[in-house]
Order: structure tokens, then C-alpha cells, then sequence
């Protein structure tokens, strides 16, 4: 199928690291022009490296609402026009309910759902200018039943409903608008020193890897993390012409986590 996505322009935050990395190859597979936003700037080099397609990259802090606007002007600059938006930068975390520091919470909330919104708008008048537009946000399906800390899963419930809202105010102007929601996905987000595996060790007495593999086993249907490329499949899908007709989903790609059918 031809996904209509070659010399797309289109942006990614989170570019450097586990799914936004996944996702940016996958556009450029596509033949879409890239735009990588990470505060990663050796990260997005590296990637740079790799992608056999145009590429822009940029250090962005995207909780910095200057920087954010810095960047989308760039972008426009370079390559004369925005065509699609992955909002995918992010973090998790593990924590106590009672002490989790709210400064943290806020701090998520800027990265995770302020900021969203914030590149959302940037985006909008490139895309009315286009007359075509398509947004991604990578949520989480604990947007959608909580099983991360409370933080976690009330900016990703926003972001769905961010995503809900978004898909009826762009449509008239042809914009669609969809997050995809994963399960667990195999990145450094779980494997790196200090991230969720290591948080898992300490909660169940295991080591990491080990804790990391019984967590899959014991919530996941299928038995295993989602590769990064699975949900970049569905992100770029969720994108691509064909499928522009969708708009306002919130798509899980769990290996069947979701207890819920919405
Ligand atoms: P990751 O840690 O591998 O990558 C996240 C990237 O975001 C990193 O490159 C990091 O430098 C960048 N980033 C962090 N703060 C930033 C900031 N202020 N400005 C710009 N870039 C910043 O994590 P991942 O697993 O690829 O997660 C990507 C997204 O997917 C996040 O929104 C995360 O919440 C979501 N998600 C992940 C999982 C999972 O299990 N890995 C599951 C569901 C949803």
C-alpha cells in the first residue's frame, strides 16, 4: 500500500531514544523529510546518521515553550511547509502515591501534556496553509486503566482526551488527529540505569532483567514487550493518507493488556 508519505514533512519529538528512534526510521522508509526534536542533540546525530532522507535536528527542551516555537520555525524555514506532528516525547516512572513529589508530577505534565498541546497549535496554521495535517500522540493504555504511577496515567488519560478534542476542532480543516496507545515497549525507557527496570528490581527484590521479563509474563496476554517498530507501524499508519478518514482514536497496541474494549 502507498502510504502517500514521501517528501512529508514530518516532526518528532523524543527522536532520539526507543519509539520516537523506531518512528523516525520508519518515516524515512516512507520517503517523508524529517525534523528531530530531542534534548539528546548526540542522540539525533547518531539517528541523523542513519536515515537515508532528509533530515533537520534540533536540541529542544519541548517543556520550553520558546524553544518549542524556536524549533516549529525552523522547521518551517527549512523545509517550507509541516505536514505531520508526533507528539512522542516522554518518561515514566515508579513511585510511593503518598510522597511522589508533586514538583515531578508538574514537571510530567509540562513534558507530556502541556507540550503537546503547545507543538499542536505551533503546528495548526502550516497545516490550514496545506490544507492537510495529521497528528500523532503517543499516549499509553494506562490512559486508559491505571497501572502506572497516578502521574503517569492521568497525563496520558489528558492525552487521550487532548487527542479527542483535537480530532473534532481540526477536522474541518483536514487534519486528523490520533494517539496510538502501547503497552509495555521494549526501549531504555525500561532497560536503562535508573529507569523502570531498575524501579521494578527494587519494588519485587529481583534483578532488573529478570523483573523486567516476569513483569511481561505475569500482565501481558501475548508474554512479551511490543517492539519500538510496532508502535511506529501503527503511529505512521495513523498518519498516511489511506488512513486519513480515521481521526479521534486512541489506538492500543499492547499484546492484548487493555481489559477494557474502548
Ligand atoms: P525513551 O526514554 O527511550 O525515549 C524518550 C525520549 O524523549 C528520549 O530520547 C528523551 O531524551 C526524550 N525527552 C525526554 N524529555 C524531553 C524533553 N524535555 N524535550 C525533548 N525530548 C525529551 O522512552 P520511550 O519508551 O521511547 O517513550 C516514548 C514515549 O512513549 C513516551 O511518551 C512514553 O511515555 C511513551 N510510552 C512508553 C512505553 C514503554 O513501555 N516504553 C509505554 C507506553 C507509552
Amino acid at each position: 500500500m502507498d502510504l502517500g508519505l514521501k517528501d512529508r514533512v514530518v516532526i518528532v519529538t523524543g527522536a532520539a531514544s526507543g519509539i520516537g528512534k523506531a518512528i523516525s526510521i520508519a518515516y524515512a522508509k516512507e520517503g517523508a523529510k524529517l525534523a528531530l526534536a530531542d534534548i539528546n542533540l548526540e542522540g539525533l546525530k547518531n539517528l541523523q546518521k542513519e536515515l537515508q532522507t532528509e533530515v533537520y535536528v534540533e536540541k529542544v527542551d519541548i517543556t520550553n515553550a520558546d524553544a518549542c516555537k524556536t524549533f516549529v520555525d525552523n522547521v518551517a524555514n527549512k523545509f517550507g511547509k509541516i505536514d505531520v506532528l508526533v507528539n512522542n516525547a516522554g518518561t515514566a516512572l515508579m513511585g510511593d502515591m503518598e510522597t511522589f513529589p508533586e514538583e515531578v508530577f508538574r514537571k510530567h505534565a509540562e513534558l507530556m501534556m502541556y507540550a503537546p498541546v503547545r507543538l499542536t497549535n505551533l503546528c495548526i496554521p502550516y497545516f490550514k496553509k496545506n490544507g492537510w495535517g495529521s497528528v500523532v500522540n503517543t499516549a499509553s493504555i494506562f490512559g486508559k486503566q491505571p497501572g502506572g504511577l497516578i502521574s503517569y496515567d492521568t497525563i496520558k488519560a489528558a492525552d487521550i482526551m487532548i487527542t479527542k478534542d483535537y480530532s473534532a476542532y481540526c477536522a474541518p480543516f483536514n487534519v486528523n488527529v490520533n494517539a496510538v496507545c502501547p503497552g509495555p515497549v521494549d526501549t531504555p525507557l525500561w532497560h536503562a540505569d535508573g529507569q523502570l527496570g531498575d524501579q521494578l528490581a527494587s519494588a519485587t527484590g529481583m534483578d532488573k532483567e529478570a523483573a523486567i521479563d516476569w513483569f511481561a509474563k505475569t500482565n501481558i496476554p501475548m508474554g512479551r514487550y511490543a517492539k519500538p517498530e510496532e508502535i511506529a507501524t501503527a503511529t505512521v499508519f495513523l498518519s498516511s493518507v489511506p488512513a486519513h478518514y480515521i481521526t479521534g482514536v486512541a489506538l492500543n497496541v499492547d499484546g492484548g493488556m487493555v481489559k477494557c474494549c474502548f
